[in-house]
């Protein structure tokens, strides 16, 4: 069988290594005080999330 030494070629493997993961660190804009948190969890600045304060901050 005749196969094909590689799918892609090294070129656009590396380019595809290089930025796979720049955009998806799992950060998220809080919807409440616009700060960069973790998706998924709690804002640590505010302690809201979906919309509700979950963690009590010592402001409030
Ligand atoms: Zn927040």
């Amino acid at each position: 069988m005749a196969n094909p030494k590689r799918k892609w070629s090294k070129a656009r493997t590396a380019r595809h290594r290089s930025n796979w993961k720049l955009s998806v660190p799992g950060l998220v804009e809080c919807p409440q005080c616009h700060t960069l948190k973790l998706g998924h969890k709690v804002c640590k600045a505010c302690g809201y999330y979906k919309g509700r304060e979950i963690v009590k901050t010592s402001e409030a």
